[in-house]
């Protein structure tokens, strides 16, 4: 395609952002390849046997024609079952390493060359955060610092178009923002950082080294931060999960104070579409927020889980043994210390600039995770075979 085919092609595809001109679209050597379903497109990504990190690594191989280096530690929540078929696709490579280590680190970026990094590595679970928060330091801001320093030193030494289309995309979270006072605030790319947990701070951290490297060095960067993510390959300790199979094993359903803190539910299909999108078309330098548009309380959430398993699990021994329904083994338990009572975001800057909505409704999306943990037993109970017991952690002074 020549220039002017392909500016046309980019408009009519409506990939133009405000403010670009011809100049900028010109300038953009990019464009085609990036654009083309991301084909050639070596992606090195971080966490990718964690729940949204295995949800990326499914979508770039199913629906993409990019390849996929994936750098995970496997700590207890990395589980390599999410990726079953991965490797038959000929496009994908796992690389067993910790991005707290540097020189094994930068091995990787030598060996495989990649053409964007997605990082998604990191302690994710705000109530292990509270119980020992030495761990989010190490892998949430040292091991960013390693990526940034081992991105650089590779990115420095490209060059042409390489280096040019080079992205470091650093995946962090609403939390960051804290809490949201007033019931019409939404966090937007601006909001003030005000991170409450432990792991809230830690991501808080890593997003300003991330910003930092790109106005300093010129590391060509891009942030995200999401909503809460529920679907398919969760980690039992996480509140989604944790109720399903707790239900299921007609266990009580421990909901932190009176369940009113309020959170908005994305299906992380939905979140690993928009980080594709962002990591191809976004600007160098820019945050996007994404979000479901699905503020729901933590109590709804729990009651709506339990309806769809009246409906969908009507026979589950577990609970037919004890003699009640799902709804009866609802507990409410201590609050968790430093708990934010509302998050919420607009998400209206990917949705005007880069044209992603979420596909899923809350309804839908919550349906089609109770029935994956219903039909996909044999992937939980390996987990829960391990050292995970569905127990309760984070209570701090418990
Ligand atoms: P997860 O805990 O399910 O997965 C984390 C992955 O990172 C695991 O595979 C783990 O083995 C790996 N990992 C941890 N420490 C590592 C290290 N030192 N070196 C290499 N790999 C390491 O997390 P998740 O829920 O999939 O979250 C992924 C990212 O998205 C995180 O950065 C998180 O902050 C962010 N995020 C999560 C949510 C959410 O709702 N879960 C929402 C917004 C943003």
């Amino acid at each position: 395609m020549r220039p002017c085919q392909s500016i046309a092609w980019v408009i009519l595809s409506g990939r133009v952002s405000p403010g670009d001109t011809v100049i900028d679209l010109l300038a953009d050597s990019s464009f085609e390849r990036r654009y083309n379903s991301g084909s050639n497109m070596k992606c090195l990504v971080t966490g990718g046997a964690g729940f949204i990190g295995s949800a990326l690594v499914r979508h770039i191989l199913a629906d993409t024609g990019a390849s996929v280096i994936n750098v995970d530690a496997l700590t207890y929540a990395g589980n390599l079952e999410s990726l079953q078929g991965a490797d038959d696709t000929g496009r994908y490579v796992f690389a067993q390493v910790d991005i707290c280590d540097f020189a094994a680190l930068s091995s990787v970026f030598a060996e495989h060359q990649p053409d964007l990094v997605m990082h998604l590595a990191a302690e994710s679970h705000v109530d292990r955060s509270i119980d020992g928060p030495g761990a989010f330091i190490q892998t949430n801001v040292v091991g960013t610092y390693n990526m940034l320093e081992a991105a650089r030193s590779y990115w420095q030494g490209l060059e042409g178009d390489k280096k040019a289309d080079f992205r470091f995309h650093h995946i962090s979270t609403d939390e960051v923002y804290g809490d949201l006072h007033g019931t019409d605030d939404l966090f937007t790319e601006t909001t003030s950082y005000e991170p409450s947990s432990p792991y809230s701070a830690s991501k808080a951290g890593s997003d300003h080294l991330v910003r930092a490297w790109g106005r300093t060095f010129g590391l060509p960067i891009v942030v995200t931060n999401c909503s809460n993510n529920y679907g398919p390959y969760h980690f039992p300790e996480k509140l989604v999960p944790h109720i399903i199979l707790n239900a299921l094993h007609g266990k009580p359903l421990p909901v932190y104070g009176d369940g009113s803190q309020i959170r908005d539910w994305l299906y992380v299909e939905d979140h690993a579409r928009a980080l594709f999108k962002v990591v191809t078309e976004g600007k160098v330098g820019e945050t996007y927020n994404i979000g479901g548009h699905n503020e729901k309380r933590n109590i709804e959430v729990v009651e709506t889980i339990c309806e769809l398993l009246e409906e969908l699990a009507p026979d589950n021994a577990n609970s037919r043994a004890s003699g009640k329904g799902f709804k009866d083994l609802i507990i409410f338990v201590k609050d968790r210390p430093g708990h934010d009572a509302r998050y919420a975001i607009d998400a209206s800057k990917i949705q005007r600039e880069l044209g992603w909505t979420p596909l899923e409704t809350f309804e839908s999306g919550i349906r089609k995770t109770v029935q994956w943990y219903l039909d996909n037993p044999e992937w939980w109970q390996r987990v829960l075979s391990g050292d995970y017991k569905l127990d309760r952690i984070g209570g701090a002074d418990e």
